[in-house]
């Protein structure tokens, strides 16, 4: 029994309309079945015209990229897009000859072929530095300054931030702050968790109505479920106005790991000054220097949930910082939303 591609309906192969595409014959029931494959077959040829002329791409890079990563979800996108490619023991493999039209590539869920996939929906971008006064953030400062900005004009009640705890250095320790010298304590990163959300809601129950809320992609989008979902507090019972500043971001580590590291490579996390994870580097910032190490050494201590972290850029915030993109002592900064 023969099905036609496009109503699949089965037809007789005798008396059915037919199509030769890639060296493959197709049987339709109907001229305007045969027709709607053909200019189907026309799309294919100019969207392959398309890619080609921008970029070469191989089915090598998907594979490399994606299928020997072992992130291919096995949806069949690229096997369905060219008669190249086939499942050959549950993985998609090349049969054929491949021109590098680059069209499989562009089918795939998993690769990044558009600003979009890879640092969500943004209405402006822009490389910015903080102009103010003793302000010393982990990039450009941006984050501190808008935020003791806020503060000091009355924009804001308060920001949720967070701080490195005074009983046990390094340890992140959230807490409400509300005026700009608060603010400033709480500049640079800390890479590990830190349970933002519990100073949310006192902040919240304390009658505060603009608050800045500060954290990595994880907990914006706690922020964001609360104030979406239908059985969401902030979108069921509460007032507040909650402004996202989302943090870039690619990795946590356990607040104990970090410091048994620090530990086995003879430091005192007491004698640290900064932390910055740069270019696959783990750099922890001394007194007399820096010390750095390849990321990969502290693996182990990387968080589990971090391991299927899939949001690099805080694409629920409404705004968002990080260092990525541009040159050290700059942060760079994304609005997505039109209160960002
Ligand atoms: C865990 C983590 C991982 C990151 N990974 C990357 C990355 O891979 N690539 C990249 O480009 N950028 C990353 N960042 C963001 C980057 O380190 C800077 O925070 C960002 O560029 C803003 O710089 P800034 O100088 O404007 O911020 P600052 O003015 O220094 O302000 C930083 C703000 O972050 C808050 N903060 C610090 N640590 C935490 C924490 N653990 N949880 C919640 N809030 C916190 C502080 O309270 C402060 O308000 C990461 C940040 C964190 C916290
Ligand atoms: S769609 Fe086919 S020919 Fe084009 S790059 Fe992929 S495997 Fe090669
Ligand atoms: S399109 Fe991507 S995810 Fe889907 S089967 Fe092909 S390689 Fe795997
Ligand atoms: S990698 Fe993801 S889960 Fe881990 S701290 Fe960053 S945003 Fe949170």
């Amino acid at each position: 029994m023969i099905t036609d591609p496009i109503c699949k309906a089965h037809v007789n192969e005798d008396t059915a309309y037919v199509t030769d595409y890639g060296g493959k014959k197709y049987y339709f029931c109907s001229p305007e079945c045969k027709n709607k494959f053909d200019q189907l077959e026309k799309s294919v040829i100019r969207l392959k015209r398309n890619i080609g002329e921008k970029e070469r791409i191989s089915f090598g890079k998907l594979k490399k990229e994606i299928i020997n990563l072992g992130i291919c979800t096995l949806c069949g996108a690229c096997v369905s897009s060219c008669e190249s490619i086939a499942f050959v023991n549950s993985q998609p493999k090349l049969i054929d000859k491949c021109t590098a039209c680059g069209v499989c590539y562009n089918q795939c869920p998993r690769t990044v072929t558009r600003e979009e996939d890879l640092v969500g929906k943004l209405r402006f971008g822009y490389a910015a530095r903080s102009a103010m006064p003793g302000s010393k953030g982990q990039d450009g400062g941006v984050v501190t300054s808008l935020l003791a900005y806020g503060l000091e004009e009355g924009l804001l009640d308060c920001a949720i931030v967070t701080r490195k705890s005074e009983d046990d250095p390094w340890r992140p320790e959230p807490f409400i702050a509300t005026t700009a010298d608060e603010v400033l304590e709480s500049a640079g990163s800390i890479y590990s968790h830190s349970m933002t959300m519990e100073p949310l809601m006192s902040a919240i129950k304390q009658g505060m109505r603009s608050i800045a809320f500060v954290g990595p992609s994880c907990n914006i989008d706690a922020v964001h479920k609360m104030q979406t979902s239908p059985y969401g507090f902030l979108h069921l019972f509460l007032r507040a106005k909650v402004l996202k500043f989302g943090l870039f971001c690619m990795d946590g580590f356990e607040h104990e790991g970090i410091r048994e590291f620090v530990q086995a490579k003879g430091m005192d996390l007491n004698d640290i000054e900064s932390m910055k994870i740069r270019k696959g580097v783990f750099e922890f910032g001394m007194s007399d220097g820096l010390k750095s190490y390849d990321l990969s050494e502290l693996d182990r201590y990387r968080s589990t949930s971090c391991k299927f972290c899939t949001d690099m850029a805080a694409e629920n915030s409404d705004i968002s910082f990080g260092g990525v993109g541009t040159p050290q002592g700059w942060s760079t900064v994304l609005a997505r939303s039109s209160i960002g």
